[in-house]
């Protein structure tokens, strides 16, 4: 590592999303559901994003997930990042439903695809653990072989 570049901006953390870090802390994605309509939902918030009831707990994903839309940097809009162009920027789903902006690793950009099977992968950034996401099943074995790995997700 080149300790002469920039440090990587973290996330920001507060009372309401504090579960949610030391649970990822812990090894474990979670998300808020309403105990009231039972909608999920990413990130953090202070009422529901359906019915606005105040009441929601923590439920930790299965870090099954499917690829929404995705975007390849490669252009380093902040100096910390220059040295892991390219990179991929995705929208995920959460097979409970929640969708939050992520990283697609270890991943060849070219072969993604919509409704990819992703799987979680928690990394660390400078200490902080951070949710990421990896190709799960390629969608074209699943097309050949097991077309239930992309259907377990409709
Ligand atoms: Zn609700």
């Amino acid at each position: 590592m080149n300790i002469d570049l920039p440090a990587v901006p973290l996330p920001e953390r507060d009372a309401l999303s504090a579960p949610y870090w030391a649970a990822l802390d812990a090894g474990r994605h979670v998300y808020q559901r309403c105990t009231a309509c039972a909608h999920a939902w990413l990130p953090a918030r202070g009422e529901c994003p359906r019915c606005l009831s105040a009441h929601s707990r923590w439920e930790t994903a299965s870090g099954a997930a499917r690829l929404i839309s995705w975007v390849v940097y490669h252009t380093a809009f902040h100096p910390a990042f220059k040295e892991r162009l390219p990179y991929t920027v995705a929208v995920v789903e959460l097979r409970e439903g929640p969708r939050l902006i992520t990283n697609i690793i270890d991943s060849d950009p070219e072969t993604l695809r919509i409704d990819q099977p992703l799987r979680l992968v928690i990394e660390r950034e400078s200490g902080v653990a951070v949710p990421r996401y990896a190709v799960a099943v390629p969608l074209v074995s699943a097309a050949v072989g097991d077309v239930r790995a992309v259907k377990a997700f409709r």
